[in-house]
Protein backbone atom coordinates (compact mmCIF):
# COMPACT_ATOMS: atom_id res chain seq x y z
CA UNK A 1 0.00 0.00 0.00
CA UNK A 2 1.66 3.76 -1.08
CA UNK A 3 1.47 6.32 1.02
CA UNK A 4 0.76 3.76 4.33
CA UNK A 5 3.02 4.92 7.28
CA UNK A 6 2.28 1.47 8.81
CA UNK A 7 3.24 -0.36 5.67
CA UNK A 8 6.92 1.54 5.68
CA UNK A 9 7.26 0.89 8.92
CA UNK A 10 6.69 -2.47 9.40
CA UNK A 11 8.90 -2.93 6.18
CA UNK A 12 11.06 -1.54 7.79
CA UNK A 13 11.47 1.66 5.37
CA UNK A 14 11.23 4.27 8.21
CA UNK A 15 14.40 4.61 11.52
CA UNK A 16 11.58 2.81 13.70
CA UNK A 17 13.11 0.65 16.00
CA UNK A 18 11.53 -2.87 16.62
CA UNK A 19 11.69 -4.22 19.98
CA UNK A 20 9.97 -7.29 18.19
CA UNK A 21 9.23 -8.72 14.85
CA UNK A 22 8.44 -12.18 13.06
CA UNK A 23 7.66 -13.19 9.79
CA UNK A 24 3.58 -11.74 10.19
CA UNK A 25 4.39 -8.58 12.64
CA UNK A 26 6.36 -5.93 14.26
CA UNK A 27 6.47 -3.88 17.82
CA UNK A 28 7.12 -0.84 18.16
CA UNK A 29 7.61 2.21 20.40
CA UNK A 30 4.47 4.38 20.37
CA UNK A 31 5.64 7.86 19.10
CA UNK A 32 3.09 9.88 21.75
CA UNK A 33 2.77 6.87 24.86
CA UNK A 34 -0.11 6.88 26.56
CA UNK A 35 1.16 5.08 29.88
CA UNK A 36 4.96 3.98 30.45
CA UNK A 37 4.80 1.00 28.38
CA UNK A 38 2.63 2.05 25.15
CA UNK A 39 3.74 -0.53 22.53
CA UNK A 40 2.12 -0.94 18.64
CA UNK A 41 1.53 -4.40 17.64
CA UNK A 42 1.27 -3.82 13.59
CA UNK A 43 0.91 -7.06 11.18
CA UNK A 44 3.01 -6.54 8.22
CA UNK A 45 0.18 -7.18 5.99
CA UNK A 46 -2.31 -4.40 5.34
CA UNK A 47 -5.57 -4.30 6.62
CA UNK A 48 -7.11 -0.96 7.03
CA UNK A 49 -9.23 -1.90 10.14
CA UNK A 50 -11.47 -4.60 12.25
CA UNK A 51 -13.97 -3.95 9.54
CA UNK A 52 -12.07 -5.21 6.62
CA UNK A 53 -10.63 -8.11 8.90
CA UNK A 54 -11.54 -11.64 6.92
CA UNK A 55 -11.94 -14.68 8.50
CA UNK A 56 -8.64 -16.22 6.83
CA UNK A 57 -6.98 -13.48 9.24
CA UNK A 58 -8.01 -15.50 12.30
CA UNK A 59 -4.46 -16.93 12.46
CA UNK A 60 -2.61 -14.12 12.40
CA UNK A 61 -5.10 -12.27 15.01
CA UNK A 62 -4.43 -14.74 17.32
CA UNK A 63 -0.61 -14.72 16.67
CA UNK A 64 -0.94 -10.95 17.74
CA UNK A 65 -2.36 -11.69 21.48
CA UNK A 66 0.45 -14.43 21.61
CA UNK A 67 2.96 -11.35 21.10
CA UNK A 68 0.96 -9.32 23.58
CA UNK A 69 1.29 -11.98 25.79
CA UNK A 70 4.63 -12.24 25.37
CA UNK A 71 5.63 -8.56 25.08
CA UNK A 72 3.57 -8.06 28.18
CA UNK A 73 5.87 -10.32 29.89
CA UNK A 74 8.80 -8.85 28.84
CA UNK A 75 8.25 -5.74 29.53
CA UNK A 76 7.01 -6.89 33.24
CA UNK A 77 3.63 -6.08 33.24
CA UNK A 78 1.99 -9.36 32.90
CA UNK A 79 1.32 -9.69 36.46
CA UNK A 80 -0.01 -5.74 36.93
CA UNK A 81 -1.77 -5.75 34.21
CA UNK A 82 -2.15 -4.34 30.47
CA UNK A 83 -4.87 -3.60 27.76
CA UNK A 84 -4.58 -4.82 24.28
CA UNK A 85 -6.41 -2.31 22.46
CA UNK A 86 -7.72 -1.38 18.36
CA UNK A 87 -9.56 1.49 17.62
CA UNK A 88 -11.60 1.58 14.60
CA UNK A 89 -13.36 4.34 13.01
CA UNK A 90 -13.81 7.91 13.44
CA UNK A 91 -15.28 7.40 16.73
CA UNK A 92 -12.86 4.88 17.94
CA UNK A 93 -10.03 7.84 17.40
CA UNK A 94 -8.36 5.15 14.80
CA UNK A 95 -5.57 7.98 13.10
CA UNK A 96 -3.34 4.79 11.25
CA UNK A 97 -5.98 3.28 8.75
CA UNK A 98 -3.38 -0.01 9.09
CA UNK A 99 -4.79 -2.23 11.83
CA UNK A 100 -2.79 -2.32 14.91
CA UNK A 101 -2.81 -3.07 18.78
CA UNK A 102 -1.54 -1.03 21.27
CA UNK A 103 -0.31 -2.79 24.30
CA UNK A 104 -0.49 -0.55 27.22
CA UNK A 105 0.65 -0.72 30.59
CA UNK A 106 2.78 0.23 33.51
CA UNK A 107 0.69 2.61 35.49
CA UNK A 108 -3.41 2.42 36.72
CA UNK A 109 -5.78 2.61 33.44
CA UNK A 110 -9.26 4.14 33.75
CA UNK A 111 -12.31 2.70 32.97
CA UNK A 112 -14.38 3.30 31.01
CA UNK A 113 -12.16 4.97 28.59
CA UNK A 114 -12.59 8.51 27.79
P1 LIG B 1 -4.59 4.97 16.38
O1 LIG B 1 -4.84 6.42 16.71
O2 LIG B 1 -4.80 4.73 14.89
O3 LIG B 1 -5.35 4.02 17.21
O4 LIG B 1 -3.08 4.71 16.71
C1 LIG B 1 -2.03 5.19 15.94
C2 LIG B 1 -0.85 5.35 16.86
O5 LIG B 1 0.31 5.47 16.07
C3 LIG B 1 -0.91 6.60 17.74
O6 LIG B 1 -0.89 6.21 19.11
C4 LIG B 1 0.31 7.40 17.32
O7 LIG B 1 0.95 8.03 18.41
C5 LIG B 1 1.20 6.36 16.69
N1 LIG B 1 2.05 6.85 15.64
C6 LIG B 1 1.70 7.66 14.60
N2 LIG B 1 2.75 7.89 13.80
C7 LIG B 1 3.79 7.20 14.33
C8 LIG B 1 5.15 7.04 13.95
O8 LIG B 1 5.63 7.57 12.94
N3 LIG B 1 5.94 6.27 14.74
C9 LIG B 1 5.46 5.66 15.85
N4 LIG B 1 6.31 4.93 16.55
N5 LIG B 1 4.18 5.77 16.25
C10 LIG B 1 3.35 6.53 15.49
ZN1 LIG C 1 -0.62 -0.41 5.48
Amino acid sequence: MEDCLFCKISAGETDTDFVYQDDQVVVFEDINPQAPVHLLIVPKKHIADLNNLQPADNELIGNIYQVAKKMAAEYDIAESGYRLVSNCGDDGCQSVYHIHFHLLGGRQLQWPPG
